[in-house]
Formats: C-alpha cells, sequence, structure tokens
C-alpha cells in the first residue's frame, strides 16, 4: 500500500469527489476549497513535482482533463486560475504533482 495521499485516492482506497477523469489523469475537488470551484487535478501515476516532468506528456494530460472540468463546472468564460506549487517555497504540501483549478470568484494578483 503507497503511503501518497493522492495515490490513494487514485486506488480509491480514500474517498473524494471526482468530477472528472481520464485514461491517465483524475480530477476531485479540494478539500479546503479557496474558491466556489477548487479542483485539484492529478496525473494516476505518481509524480512529485514539476521537477519529475520529463517530457511533459502528463502535464498535456491533466491540462486537458482541467480545461474539460472548468467547462463543465461553468467557469470556462468567466476565468480561472491554474496554479502548480513545486516544493517548500511553492507551497507544496502533498507531493504527488497536481495542478489547483480555482474558480467562481475574482483572484487577486500577485499570490501571497
Ligand atoms: P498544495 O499545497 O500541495 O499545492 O495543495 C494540496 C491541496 O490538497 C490543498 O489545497 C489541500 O486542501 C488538498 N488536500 C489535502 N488533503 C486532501 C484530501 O485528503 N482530499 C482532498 N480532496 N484534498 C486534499
Ligand atoms: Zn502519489
Amino acid at each position: 500500500m503507497t503511503a501518497c495521499l493522492f495515490c490513494r485516492i487514485v486506488a480509491k482506497e480514500i474517498p473524494a469527489a471526482i468530477v472528472g477523469e481520464s485514461e491517465h489523469a483524475l480530477a476531485f475537488r479540494d478539500i479546503n476549497p479557496q474558491a466556489p470551484v477548487h479542483v485539484l487535478v492529478i496525473p494516476k501515476r505518481h509524480l512529485t513535482s514539476m521537477n519529475d516532468i520529463t517530457d511533459g506528456a502528463e502535464v498535456a494530460e491533466i491540462s486537458k482533463l482541467a480545461l474539460q472540468v472548468a467547462r463543465e463546472l461553468g467557469v470556462a468564460e468567466s476565468g480561472y486560475r491554474t496554479v502548480m506549487n513545486t516544493g517548500g517555497d511553492g507551497g507544496q504540501t502533498v507531493h504527488h504533482l497536481h495542478m489547483h483549478v480555482l474558480g467562481g470568484r475574482a483572484m487577486d494578483w500577485p499570490p501571497g
């Protein structure tokens, strides 16, 4: 059994509110939402962070699913933010690559 939280969500060992799925990616609602729409999109294969990217196939895969989810949840036209935090200074707390999709309210810039 893996210790990685998001691998356990992929394996259905831990429940999540799944909002989208493709062959290689999974999208589910963040447990502590920071916006009316706050979804995490992950590759099913474990990669720790952007630092593990080689050919970028996983980033393409999660980007496509993120767009599909943004459309289905009704924020594609109003706008949304995609964020991938990497490492300590990036604010990453779960060490399985993920893209946040935040929408349903106006976002601030710059991020804190
Ligand atoms: P990070 O800080 O690594 O960029 O984002 C990790 C995100 O995972 C956080 O927004 C946090 O709320 C979310 N999260 C942590 N544990 C769980 C969980 O068990 N289920 C879900 N759905 N989200 C989680
Ligand atoms: Zn993992």
